[in-house]
């Protein structure tokens, strides 16, 4: 029931209504039997200043930043952690009860995390990483910080460069490589890399039928392929590269987690992942 006491977190976003978020958290609050509610906050871009300002004014213990506002709500809030800083953009706004605010990104915890719990160690492996977007920044920061040698494809060659001098900026001691969108290089790099993860759009729905990896390509030396795509939960790119024989990763863990770790970081307790997962995947099959 919502009272006087009841804490209040929320999503900025344009449109939001879409978000599987609101569904995933206030499930967790349920679970637990907490005086919390979540809700979908629809902020248009020329009213995200009011509306972060407002977080405070409102008491509001946070909030998740979706699309349009990952990147301009940089600057509203008074500090941002490394992983907000390495990614390009905060997803998570957390209040602190003297009013102060802080933005980070919690993709890379979601995605490293979710790595950990398939039991798939990344430490001084090589991994090909697909794509050089938005999530690309937040898979290749927690790879290369975790200590795997970090290659990056993508078709637009000089997003690629780019992402990999940022993130040699991030992380001086690491080594980013480029190889180009090919079919030949990247039947070569499945020779050279053990991991291969997708950060595109590729094969997310309703293009279902698509994949970024090469058609007639093999996996070569790969054996584990994650897919950051959750819509489908196994995509056409999983599909072969299960076929082939190496272990299959899809993106809906990444996405709970990254959840979850918002959830941490408001509430300090330690998040009901189980029951965040199957609130999302009941959100994904009514749609
Ligand atoms: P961006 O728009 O930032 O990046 C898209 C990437 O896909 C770019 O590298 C782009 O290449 C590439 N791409 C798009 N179309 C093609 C194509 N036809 N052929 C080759 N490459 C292509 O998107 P995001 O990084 O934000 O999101 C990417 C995917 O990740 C989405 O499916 C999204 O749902 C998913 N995602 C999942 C998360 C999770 O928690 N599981 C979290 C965040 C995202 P180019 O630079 O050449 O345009």
């Amino acid at each position: 029931m919502i009272n006087g006491e009841t804490r209040l977190v929320g999503i900025i976003g344009w449109p939001v209504e879409h978000s599987l978020s609101p569904v995933m958290h206030n499930a967790a609050f349920h679970h637990r039997g907490m005086n919390w509610a979540y809700v979908p906050l629809p902020v248009p871009p020329d009213r995200l200043r009011d509306a972060v300002r407002g977080l405070r004014a409102l008491g509001f213990r946070g909030a998740n930043v979706t699309i349009p506002h990952k990147q301009a709500v940089i600057p509203l809030v008074d500090s941002i952690t490394p992983e907000a800083q390495a990614v390009g953009a905060v997803n998570t706004i957390v209040v602190e009860s003297d009013g102060r605010m802080w933005g980070t990104n919690t993709d890379v915890l979601g995605f490293w995390s979710d790595l950990q719990a398939h039991d798939v160690q990344v430490e001084g492996e090589r991994v090909l990483v697909l794509g050089a977007g938005g999530a690309a920044r937040a898979v290749v920061y927690a790879l290369a910080r975790a200590g795997a040698q970090v290659t990056i494809a993508n078709r637009t060659p000089a997003r690629a460069v780019a992402l990999a001098r940022h993130m040699h900026h991030m992380l001086p001691a690491r080594a980013f490589r480029v190889v180009e969108w090919t079919v030949q290089d990247l039947a070569r790099a499945a020779e050279e890399h053990t991991i291969l993860v997708n950060t595109t759009s590729v094969g997310m729905w309703p293009e279902v039928d698509a994949s970024p990896w090469p058609t007639g390509v093999g996996f070569g030396r790969i054996r584990v392929v994650y897919d950051v795509i959750y819509r489908p939960q196994e995509t056409r790119l999983l599909q072969h590269a299960r076929a082939w024989g190496c272990k299959t990763i899809g993106g809906l863990g990444m996405l709970v987690r990254q959840g979850a770790e918002a959830w941490r970081l408001w509430t300090d307790q330690v998040p009901p992942v189980q029951v965040m997962e199957e609130a999302v995947r009941r959100g994904l099959a009514e749609r």
